[in-house]
């Protein structure tokens, strides 16, 4: 049977802190990590690396830039981590820099504009990296959002836990004025807003504020997953309505509820699991235009903690295969892949 190859969109992964805070090497493959690496890290068991992103033909990745709150909700002590504005525009420069030192490998470039997300995109294999923020600490005031533009973030993300500029995950409440100031700067720029990670209070007032494009870069159903790190179904209408889009986490927790005492889920996780957010958003939205994949795969967990059909991933094919087989046409699938991924950043990246 010949395959389709879809071209795949991911729109979020922490390599850079992967690579600067867990000494991973991104261009090395993840089964040559799990080789390295003795003892788990705090991302569990490596699930990413350059080649296997070759190998799923994953064309972009909206690779993030974040930096660790020293003091954050969920009580991990993360290494390296910041107290001051000026320690997490340090550590986010660092990150920055480090993607740029990535495309010394001809494969690997950054995505600043149209024309190199469509270079990307056509022809021989390439990976295009569109450098996002994941917490907006690193941004020292809003003015300084325009030095992180001219060096290429094109996406922002106000929270993680709370920021300087809004309420987060376990950190609710609403922006903050130096975040209503933000958004300001953010219009007057091609910028992306992700509200992934945002509290509902800053998130509604965001969506009023801002005029600009609006995602969820990795979120998932809370009506399938009830806690405030997913996206109520009065936040997904909103951000359909904006025509942004959602990318699903395929990470267990975010996809199951079935969970005990200890946090441990007690039912095997499956694509089928996967499935039932992508199909809880297309009741929603009135179809899958609206759908993307954000795997966060490393994001401080590893295959341990993934839908039992994907080890690592070069395996996110099979998601297609998954919605293929459940009655979803080529063009849905191929949108979930990818395509509705490349028509926000198409829309909003400048020529
Ligand atoms: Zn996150």
């Amino acid at each position: 049977m010949h395959h389709r190859q879809w071209v795949i969109v991911d729109s979020h992964e922490d390599i850079a802190f992967n690579s600067l805070g867990l000494g991973r090497d991104f261009l090395a493959s993840a089964l040559e990590t799990r080789k390295r690496e003795s003892s788990p890290s705090f991302s569990g068991i490596a699930t990413i690396g350059f080649p296997e992103m070759a190998q799923a033909n994953i064309r972009v990745v909206l690779a993030s830039i974040w930096a660790a709150a020293c003091h954050n909700p969920t009580g991990l002590t993360i290494k390296p981590c910041y107290e001051t504005a000026e320690e997490a525009y340090e550590q986010g420069q660092q990150q920055l820099a480090y993607y740029e030192k990535l495309t010394s490998n001809p494969y690997v470039s950054i995505v600043r504009t149209k024309r190199a997300l469509e270079r990307t995109t056509e022809g021989e294999y390439h990976l295009g990296l569109v450098m996002s923020m994941e917490g907006a600490d690193p941004i020292v005031s809003p003015e300084n959002l325009h030095e992180w533009v001219r060096k290429g973030l094109r996406v922002v993300g106000f929270a993680h836990g709370k920021t300087r500029y809004s309420g987060g995950t376990g950190q609710p409440g609403p922006l903050t004025p130096a975040g209503r100031e933000l958004l300001l700067e953010m219009e007057r720029e091609p910028v992306i807003l992700d509200t992934s990670h945002m509290a509902e209070e800053s998130f509604f007032e965001a969506l009023n504020l801002f005029k600009g494009p609006v995602i969820a870069t990795h979120s998932n159903c809370r009506a399938l997953v009830p806690t405030d790190r997913q996206l109520s179904d009065e936040m997904i209408h909103a951000i359909v309505k904006r025509d942004g889009v959602i990318g699903i986490v395929p990470f267990n927790k975010f996809l199951s509820f079935n969970w005990d005492k200890t946090g441990r889920l007690k039912e095997g996780v499956t694509l089928a699991h996967v499935l039932k957010h992508v199909q809880h958003i297309c009741d929603l939205a009135g179809g899958t235009s609206n759908i993307g994949i954000g795997t966060d795969f490393d994001g401080g967990f590893g295959s341990e903690s993934i839908p039992a059909e994907l080890d690592t991933i070069a395996d996110l094919p099979r998601i297609a295969e998954a919605l293929l087989k459940s009655g979803f046409s080529e063009n849905e699938v191929s949108g979930v892949m990818g395509e509705n991924w490349l028509r926000v950043l198409r829309n909003s990246l400048p020529t």
